[in-house]
């Protein structure tokens, strides 16, 4: 068995992909999600169809409150938590910055940010030897645009994606000899709903153009790139951003 995994936002996209691919990799599964639980227990019946435990639960990790009764839900149901994927994140209608709303930037804010920090705060307190734990290990969702800034679309998303490689490094040092590994994923162009939910349903026909291997990735290559870093192939990895963008 190879423990259990937190997924945030495991509803749809990536993070659907990732509690899939855990649970046909031996995870048991949590399946967080912030509104559709019939999306999210779609999840969970795959992760059962793969003869392992799953639990939906609905949750709001931007909210301090609803992240931690979250991994109170989770204690009581499945067990220790040995792999935390921190994927729920939103990019807020796309603009230029003199255009944005302040509840957008907010709103990205608190859940691409701080929701991703409350929830790993919550799992260090589990995992870390310190707190008799039994290690375990975190990979937070970047973004290619981190680095690329994302001019007129939405530098406040590029922003956050800044921030959570940031946290990743310095939590990766912190808890580096307390068992639990630390590392990141930046995916580039991923055919998920989040362009729809931005704005821009048509996003992924300007791949050619933007990304060097010319399509955009489906969002189970992204999730064997999570599996990999949380499994023990990758026991030496940690405080990493590793970019799944077809070269961009
Ligand atoms: P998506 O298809 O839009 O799915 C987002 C998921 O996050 C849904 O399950 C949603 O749940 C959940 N969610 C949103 N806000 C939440 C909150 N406050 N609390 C709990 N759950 C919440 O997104 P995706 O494309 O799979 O992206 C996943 C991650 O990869 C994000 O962090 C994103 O920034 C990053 N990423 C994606 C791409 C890409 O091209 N797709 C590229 C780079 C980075 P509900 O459906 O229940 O609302």
């Amino acid at each position: 068995m190879s423990g259990v995994m937190l997924v945030t936002g495991g509803s749809r996209g990536i993070g659907a992909a990732c509690a899939r691919l855990a649970a046909g990799r031996g995870y048991d599964v949590c399946v967080n999600y912030r509104g559709d639980a019939a999306a999210a227990e779609a999840v969970v019946r795959a992760v059962e169809a793969e003869g392992r435990r799953g639990l939906a639960v609905q949750a709001d990790v931007a909210r301090e409150d609803e992240a931690e009764r979250l991994f109170e839900t989770l204690d009581r149901e499945l067990g220790p938590l040995t792999a935390l994927v921190n994927n729920a994140g939103l990019t807020g209608h796309f603009s230029r910055l003199d255009e944005v709303s302040g509840e957008t930037l907010r709103q990205v804010m608190e859940v691409n940010v701080l929701g991703l920090i409350y929830c790993a705060r919550a799992a260090v307190r589990r995992m870390s030897q310190r707190h008799g734990g039994r290690g375990g290990g975190i990979v937070n969702l970047s973004s290619g645009a981190a680095t690329l800034g994302s001019p007129n679309t939405y530098v406040w998303y590029a922003a956050s994606k800044g921030a959570v490689d940031s946290f990743t490094k310095g939590l990766a040092l912190e808890v580096a000899r307390e068992g639990i590994r630390v590392n990141a994923v930046a995916p580039g162009f991923i055919k998920t709903e989040i362009h729809a939910s931005s704005g821009m349903p048509d996003r992924l026909e300007s791949t050619p153009e933007v990304v060097p291997m010319g399509y955009p990735a489906e969002p189970e290559e992204v999730a064997e790139a999570i599996l990999w870093l949380l499994s023990e192939a990758a026991g030496y990895v940690t405080g990493e951003v590793l970019r799944v963008a077809g070269g961009r």
